[in-house]
């Protein structure tokens, strides 16, 4: 998608440093962190969100867990903890439109969120 940030990333027209790459998936620390430990992890696909994935998109969900666990223990936060979270449209304050997890750690989490 010509006008996702996230989409430029991915080509290379906005330059970010990447912490992990694979085939499907590509993570970055976030601009804006809410905790010492704030990853962004997106697919190499433009999906606006979980709700709008396919069966056929299902590849993306192992490799997002798959980062999400190897980032987590070059990080040192596998073992104190994380959170993974995936906020999906405007109820789930969704602002980037491109499908993404975020990986929180290096802090106690609340619950529930807010
Ligand atoms: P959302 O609000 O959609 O769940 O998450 C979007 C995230 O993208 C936010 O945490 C925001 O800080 C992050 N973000 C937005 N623009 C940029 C950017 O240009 N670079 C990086 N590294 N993160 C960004
Ligand atoms: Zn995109």
């Amino acid at each position: 998608m010509s006008d996702c940030i996230f989409c430029k990333m991915l080509k290379n027209e906005i330059k970010i440093s990447s912490i992990f790459e694979d085939e499907f998936v590509l993570a970055f620390h976030d601009i804006n962190p809410v905790a010492p430990v704030h990853v962004l992890i997106i697919p190499k696909k433009h999906i606006n969100s979980m709700a709008d994935m396919t069966d056929e998109d299902s590849r993306y969900l192992c490799a997002l867990t798959n980062a999400a666990r190897v980032i987590a223990a070059q990080l040192g936060i596998d073992k104190s903890g994380f959170r993974i979270v995936a906020n999906t449209n405007d109820d789930g304050g969704q602002t980037v439109h491109h499908l993404h997890w975020h990986l929180l750690g290096g802090r106690r989490m609340m619950w529930p969120p807010g």
